[in-house]
């Protein structure tokens, strides 16, 4: 018996090892042909940009993966079109080839390495000083230490995460502008990259590395433009499009709701911060509780990405006693490629500085006005509150420790409304100036009794005051465009888009590193994703990227708090 299955074992192997040559002789011999093929196709003259980067979209996996995703729709022509479909086919057959040959595949269980990868003594050490958890649809993430060493506990633990939230990065990108995200990884690679300062540029190479280590494979431009995505796709890239003659209106972009109160507008009489983010329900991946204990700077506690090293939906507290948010400043137009990301600027600040006055010096050194925010902060220490409304050409600041102030996209400062942005700020049929409307109520409403409680409460608001009634929509504080048939300004009917999340913190909870959040609907509304896309299916491109969102609960974060 035991002859018989060794014999069998033999002709197995002797059979079998051939036809595995064969294969791989067969698979290089395809690639060297696709390649050339590829290479010399003819090019339409409108099409020029589309080929330009053929060659760094050939670079990367990513890249091909996703040029595939989507015909190019910029140019005319039938025989383009055929010769494009036939590209776009030779391109997915070679991704499939070099997938099957170098890819690593997906990334590794969290928290341990890839096949193949041997994690050497001093990232083990780097490992032991970093976790994760996951509680009510928020993930806790501790990094600790240099910046090479935070950023690879992040690529390495959250490496699944990354993967994922890039994913739907690149196929949003490739629906938002129609190009590639090779394309935009080379253009961010020219002007981005050479702006962002050495530790946050040495942080972001360790998550490079630490994503590596788990079998995922991006690069130091991938991740730069990755966390500047969102001025790169909606501060630059409508600059980009005009020079490139690409005639479509912009679309609607990240907002958010938000307000901090102090003195006699607080129960306690000290600070109180609120904040929900309004975003695409396909791309809500700020999921992250980002917990940091760098070897230099504040402790910092913070919403976040995977893979982002700042905020991005931006709310934090920092060790100096800090607390910050922002709303972005609707209709703004402006981007200055020569000046700092505004991801980089907002995570210097927020390590580094001590008081809002340093904060804010931080921020406006080398403003490229990407992001452009009004931003509400406050300093526990001093109980004094402020908001720096930050455009390019127009900088506004306010500072008082008696009073509120309100973040609802549209601009408080007339210089800047008038000259940078091109918003209807007395339309009340709009969203922001709606939901601006409804803050002013209810500050009024609660005067002198805002608390924690009361915060929670305001993020969750659903009275539409253009309706003159409980009506949740794109106008009301808590957004659900989800419900809207008829929207109004740039967002279309029934989009998946609304608030995401609500973060709220006191001055007590703050002088403790913890802040309290809620994940979905600030309201706890669950959105069916499934239910969603059968009910519309012109959003049929979200497919396998829309996620359900379960009602979640409120939940304390604290900064240092183990599984
Ligand atoms: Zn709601």
């Amino acid at each position: 018996m035991l002859v018989l299955v060794l014999v069998l074992v033999l002709v197995l192997v002797l059979v079998l090892v051939p036809v595995l040559v064969l294969v791989l002789v067969l698979v290089l011999v395809l690639v060297l042909v696709l390649t050339i093929a590829i290479g010399a196709l003819p090019t339409p003259v409108n099409c020029e940009y589309d080929d330009e980067h053929e060659h760094d979209r050939l670079q990367t996996t990513i890249g091909i993966c996703a040029g595939v995703l989507q015909m190019p729709s910029a140019c005319p022509t039938d025989g383009y079109r055929v010769i494009t479909a036939m590209k776009t086919l030779l391109h997915l057959v070679l991704v499939l080839v070099v997938s099957a040959a170098s890819h690593p595949g997906p990334a590794a269980e969290n928290g341990a390495p890839a096949a193949g990868v041997k994690l050497t003594d001093e990232q083990q050490a780097w490992l032991q000083r970093a976790w994760r958890f996951e509680k009510n649809g928020w993930l806790f993430l501790h990094l600790a230490g240099a910046p090479q060493e935070r950023g690879f506990q992040h690529g390495f633990l959250l490496a699944r995460e990354i993967q994922e939230s890039l994913r739907g990065e690149r196929i949003a990108w490739k629906h938002h502008s129609g190009m590639e995200w090779s394309w935009l990884v080379a253009r961010a690679k020219e002007f981005f990259v050479p702006a962002v300062d050495p530790e946050n540029l040495a942080e972001i190479d360790g998550i490079v590395a630490g994503l590596a280590a788990a079998g995922v494979l991006s690069s130091r431009e991938e991740l730069v433009a990755y966390n500047g995505i969102i001025e790169l796709a909606y501060y630059w890239w409508p600059q980009e499009k005009d020079r490139l003659k690409a005639d479509r209106p912009p679309e609607p972009r990240k907002a958010c709701s938000a307000f901090i109160a102090t003195g006699s507008a607080t129960a306690d009489g000290r600070i109180v911060l609120g904040h929900n983010t309004m975003g695409g329900y396909a791309t809500a991946n700020c999921n992250v509780i980002l917990d940091l204990a760098p070897e230099r700077g504040q402790r910092l506690l913070m919403q976040g990405q995977p893979g982002w090293i700042h905020s991005g939906t931006d709310f934090f507290i920092t060790g100096a006693g800090l607390v910050g948010a922002e709303t972005t400043i609707s209709g703004f137009t402006g981007f200055d490629t020569r000046g700092i990301p505004e991801f980089a600027r907002m995570r210097r600040a927020a390590q580094d500085a001590t008081t809002i006055d340093e904060w804010c010096a931080i921020m406006k050194r080398g403003n490229n006005g990407g992001y452009a925010n009004a931003w509400l902060l406050g300093d526990i220490k001093t109980n004094e509150i402020a908001r720096l409304e930050l455009g390019l050409k127009y900088v506004a600041f306010e500072r008082t420790r008696d009073g509120y102030y309100l973040g609802a996209n549209v601009a408080e400062d007339i210089s800047l409304l008038r000259l940078e942005t091109d918003f209807r700020e007395t339309d009340i049929r709009l969203s922001g100036v709606a939901r601006r409307v409804r803050w002013k109520q209810l500050m009024r409403q609660h005067a002198g009794k805002i608390d924690l409680e009361a915060a929670k409460r305001f993020e969750a608001d659903h009275y539409d005051v253009y309706l003159h009634r409980e009506f949740a929509g794109e106008r009301t504080l808590c957004a659900h465009s989800e419900l809207v048939g008829e929207p109004l300004g740039r967002y279309v009917p029934f989009a998946p888009t609304g608030t995401i999340d609500a973060k709220v913190v006191d001055a007590r909870l703050a002088h403790d590193m913890a802040f309290a959040a809620r994940w979905g609907a600030a309201c706890g509304r669950a959105f069916d994703a499934k239910l969603f896309l059968a009910a519309r299916p012109q959003f049929d491109w979200m497919e396998g990227l829309l996620k359900s969102r379960p009602s979640q609960p409120w939940t304390v974060f604290r900064s240092g708090t183990k599984p």
